[in-house]
């Protein structure tokens, strides 16, 4: 899988004969005309904004004209999409880029994505899911796959007015130093849980100490998580590393776990996103709407029919 742009010529395919209105997800389809639609149609950014539309088969006979390079909805909603006006609430998405992973065990450059990064990200994705719906009690989320990482999409009625976003954020990131690390429940269970995740797939490159203490910490590695899933308070006594060391690592993975999540995402109402059924133009894969993600596995599911058919 080589994740190469696509043609006019295969978007116009995609649209003509893949692309199925029903593929458009639920939760887009209940409020559509309270949605502002946005397009790139030659992948030069979202020029054509303000779109609204009454019904899915409208939108639909506008994807057969246009089959455009990318299409957005806003995660507000409003009384008046193409004017934005009359705010209603907003989704609350966490968007999860395996392309800016800053630990990740794989070599990709520059905006690429590969097998693993974005099995790293759907990893990442769902520890947030979890934590969404066991700590903070939501139901209504989905899971979509956005043709380079993940998005979680909540659209319960209670956190749609919410103004606490960014403390959402730091609560299922796990990027705020809470004062008890080993309450056996609530946010120090999620601060260890993140800590975990990332700091297990450290390596040399990705520690900002000596290599004395660098090659310390990595040949504890085991031992440290281990004790840290016990709730051992003594996780990070080991020799030669001091008090300042503890606390530069601690801060180290909290700023990591910050960024796991495209925080502008999550706190601007504004933004507009990626809609599941359409095609991510860049990479040549469908950003689709995860049913099951057991079995999910975007290079099966998301890639589209003429990615098989190409010759070159
Ligand atoms: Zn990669």
């Amino acid at each position: 899988m080589d994740f190469k742009e696509a043609s006019l010529r295969e978007r116009k395919i995609y649209y003509h004969e893949e692309w199925k209105e029903k593929d458009v997800p639920g939760f887009i389809v209940e409020r559509i005309t309270e949605r502002e639609f946005a397009f790139d149609h030659d992948g030069n950014g979202y020029n054509d904004r303000y779109k609204a539309f009454d019904t899915v088969g409208e939108f639909a006979d506008f994807l057969i004209k246009n089959f455009p390079y990318a299409v957005c909805t806003s995660v507000s909603y409003y009384s008046k999409p193409k004017n934005r006006e009359d705010w209603k609430g907003a989704e609350l998405v966490f968007d999860i880029d395996a392309k800016d992973l800053a630990v990740k065990n794989c070599e990709c450059k520059d905006g690429n994505v590969c097998e693993n990064c974005l099995s790293e990200a759907k990893e990442i994705v769902l520890n947030i899911k979890d934590t969404m719906t066991d700590d903070l009690g939501i139901k209504r989320l989905f899971l979509v796959y956005s043709g380079r990482g993940y998005h979680l999409r909540v659209v319960d009625k209670e956190v749609l007015p919410l103004e606490r976003r960014s403390e959402i954020l730091e609560y299922v990131t796990g990027s705020k130093r809470s004062k008890d690390l080993f309450l056996s429940h609530g946010y120090p269970a999620v601060y260890r849980k993140m800590f975990i995740l990332t700091f297990n797939k450290m390596k040399e490159k990705d520690l900002p100490f000596s290599k004395n203490i660098t090659n310390a910490l990595l040949s504890d590695k085991e031992i440290i998580i281990s004790k840290l899933e016990t709730c051992h308070a003594d996780f990070l006594d080991i020799k030669g590393i001091g008090d300042k060391t503890k606390n530069d690592l601690l801060s180290h993975i909290e700023q990591i776990n910050a960024s796991l999540v495209d925080g502008k995402v999550t706190v601007d109402v504004k933004r507009i996103l990626r809609l599941p059924s359409t095609l991510h133009s860049k990479v040549s894969m469908k950003c689709v709407e995860i049913k099951n993600i057991d079995n999910f596995d975007p290079l099966k599911h998301a890639v589209p029919k003429f990615v098989h058919e190409r010759k070159d």
